[in-house]
């Protein structure tokens, strides 16, 4: 569901060339690092294929393409088919990701015998984390989880009402997040909250802003945040705006100053693995300095040292800022550099 920018940019690209969706098969499934108690450990991420997320057929969020990768009428049988092949190619990581587009934790997308089925295929691992919209966390949902072994993503993308309301359309408010973290938090479930880093709407300083203030505000209720900038999906509202010049995503220089300045005022972890990052839909500087920037990101996001964002310079960051000091004045969001040809390199 969530913040959910940053797993299937890779299916979501290739999909105009690949044959139907295989509904035994999940989206995807890959290995990578994560963090378990203060441990850089392997994680199995898992990407199953469902009906795809309710909210997301009443029309979504402004940056969700993931229902492009749903079959509404599939069945449980293929469903348990994706369990078993996801087993398959597990191999004991400590943590197992699992995703679907939409909530876990939601009857109606995830049948509970699949999710029952899941638990105890993966039982071996010490920690799993699933994603779930808010209103599907309850005491009594809790109640068929594993508590011990499990962790919550919570795309809660900022705590700004408005945002949540106008720019990101999100069904959900800050209050319903607060909610669901509470209930977590009482059944022992910690929590990794997912936030936006620059919804559609909002200038390069706004955005900026914007998730630092929505790290002060979700911290209390997070053991990890992940700053997630957007990058822009096939068929999203999002994409509209970035086809015809009115969106920018930000620059690595704004994901860089997010996690200085809300590292500098919480002591919760800051992590960000951004997909489709150094390409005109995501999350880029210029071609000289992306690869760069976003080694050191990696780093710190497993360091937690603001030491490893040091002495990251480039020739770009005069157009950051100046982008940074003229949208204000022009009381515009849309990517002046792009049509004036300035951007041209990125
Ligand atoms: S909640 Fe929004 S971002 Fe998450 S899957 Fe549904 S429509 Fe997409
Ligand atoms: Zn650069």
């Amino acid at each position: 569901m969530v913040g959910a920018n940053d797993r299937h940019l890779k299916v979501l690209t290739m999909r105009d060339e690949r044959a139907p969706p295989d509904r035994t098969s999940p989206v995807s499934m890959w290995k990578e690092d994560d963090v378990l108690d203060g441990r850089r450990v392997k994680a199995q991420v898992i990407i199953l294929r469902t009906k795809g997320c309710w909210w997301a057929h009443k029309g979504g969020c402004t940056m969700c393409g993931y229902n492009n990768e749903s079959i509404l009428d599939i069945g449980q049988s293929d469903m348990m088919r994706q369990l078993e092949k996801a087993s398959a190619r597990y191999q004991g990581e400590p943590m197992v990701k699992v995703y679907t587009s939409g909530s876990f934790l939601d009857e109606n997308e995830l049948p509970a015998d699949v999710r029952d089925s899941f638990f105890e295929r993966f039982s071996a691992a010490e920690r799993i984390l699933f994603e779930s919209r808010p209103e599907f966390i309850t005491k009594e949902s809790l109640q068929k989880v594993p508590r011990d072994k499990c962790m919550t993503a919570l795309g809660l993308e900022t705590s700004n009402d408005e945002l949540l309301v106008k720019a990101i359309r999100k069904g959900f408010r800050y209050e319903d997040y607060q909610r669901a973290a509470g209930e977590l938090k009482s059944a022992g479930i910690p929590v990794r909250t997912y936030l936006l880093l620059k919804p559609p709407l909002l200038t390069e300083v706004q955005g900026i802003a914007d998730a630092v203030r929505s790290i002060n505000m979700s911290a209390e209720y997070s053991e990890s945040i992940s700053i997630n900038p957007i990058n822009v999906q096939s068929g999203t509202r999002v994409e509209e705006l970035w086809r015809r010049g009115d969106y920018r995503p930000p620059w690595l220089w704004s994901l860089v100053e997010v996690i200085r300045q809300g590292k500098a005022s919480t002591s919760v972890r800051i992590m960000s693995a951004p997909s489709g990052a150094g390409t005109p839909r995501g999350v880029h500087n210029c071609p000289k300095c992306d690869r760069k920037v976003l080694d050191a990101i990696e780093r710190f996001t497993f360091s937690q040292d603001l030491k490893d964002l040091d002495g990251l310079e480039c020739s770009c960051m005069d157009r950051w800022r100046g982008q940074l000091e003229w949208q204000g004045p022009m009381r515009t969001s849309v990517d002046v550099a792009r049509h004036i040809g300035e951007d041209a390199e990125s």
